[in-house]
């Protein structure tokens, strides 16, 4: 018989970020019940019309588009440079920041408004004190074949 197992990883790296009991990540958002608006994670007043205990939990979509991104060329030591930091707006509402992989950091490669998919891996290997290791998200352009990881 197979040992219950104590370890609890993976640990999402952001509390917006939540693990189904299935297994599958996913973006956890809140939307506005009289304006619509959708923001990432949670919060008691909308930031659009200012109404108050209206925000509901939302899940978040897994597709969104390139809004905007930077290309980091110095980061903290131990971080590997360069890499494409970007905002991408969620298909549904909602924008978010994150890491754009898969891709060449340069800004002939990269377009706006390109579709890219919310993607989850290991976060580069980091480890809590009891040794669970922490999921992240990334974005990648969309059609991109996922043997790439
Ligand atoms: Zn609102």
């Amino acid at each position: 018989m197979p040992e219950e197992r104590a370890e609890i990883g993976p640990l999402p790296v952001v509390p917006f970020m939540k693990i189904a009991d299935s297994g599958e990540p996913y973006l956890e958002g809140c939307s506005c019940k009289r304006c619509h608006s959708v923001f990432l994670g949670q919060r008691s007043v909308c930031a659009k019309c200012g109404a108050r205990d209206q925000l509901e939990t939302k899940r978040l979509s897994n597709r969104g588009t390139l809004y905007a991104y930077s290309i980091v060329h110095r980061s903290f030591p131990g971080v590997a440079v360069p890499y494409v930091s970007a905002i991408v707006d969620l298909e549904g509402g909602g924008s978010i920041k994150g890491n754009l992989i898969g891709v060449e950091p340069d800004p002939a490669k990269i377009a706006f408004g390109t579709p890219v998919d919310v993607v989850y891996k290991d976060a580069l290997g980091r480890k809590d004190e009891r040794g669970n290791s922490y999921l992240s998200y990334f974005f990648q352009q969309r059609g991109q074949s996922a043997g790439s990881s």
